[in-house]
C-alpha cells in the first residue's frame, strides 16, 4: 500500500468510526440499544423484572423511563445504553410527577 493509499485509508476510517458514534443531542431511540437482561448485575442489584409483580408500578409509568409510549421497549436513566421492558420493573420505580 502507498502512503498516500494508507493515509486516504485511515482518513476513511476515522470518518467511518465517527459516523458510527451517537450524535449529542440526540436521545437513543429504543430500537438502538439492547434490550436489559434481569441477569445485568446492575438489575440484579436493582431487583430488575422484565414483568413487574407490583400492582400498579411498571416502567411504563415510571419517571425515569424515557422514551414514547406504547413503545415495549424503552430506554431508562438508571440503565444507561440498555432498554427495559415497558411492562417490567425495579426498585428504582418512581411515580411520574
Ligand atoms: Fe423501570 Fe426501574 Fe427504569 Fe423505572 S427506574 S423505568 S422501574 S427500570
Amino acid at each position: 500500500m502507498s502512503k498516500i493509499a494508507r493515509r486516504q485509508f485511515i482518513q476513511l476510517s476515522a470518518v467511518a468510526a465517527a459516523g458510527c458514534l451517537v450524535r449529542p443531542g440526540q436521545e437513543a431511540r429504543a430500537d438502538d440499544v439492547p434490550h436489559l437482561s434481569e441477569d445485568d448485575p446492575t438489575a440484579q442489584g436493582l431487583k430488575y423484572v422484565n414483568k413487574s409483580t407490583t400492582d400498579g408500578q411498571t416502567c411504563a409509568n415510571c419517571a425515569l423511563v424515557q422514551g414514547a409510549d406504547g413503545d415495549e421497549w424503552r430506554p431508562c436513566q438508571i440503565f444507561p445504553g440498555k432498554a427495559v421492558n415497558a411492562a417490567g420493573w425495579c426498585s428504582v420505580w418512581a411515580p411520574k410527577a
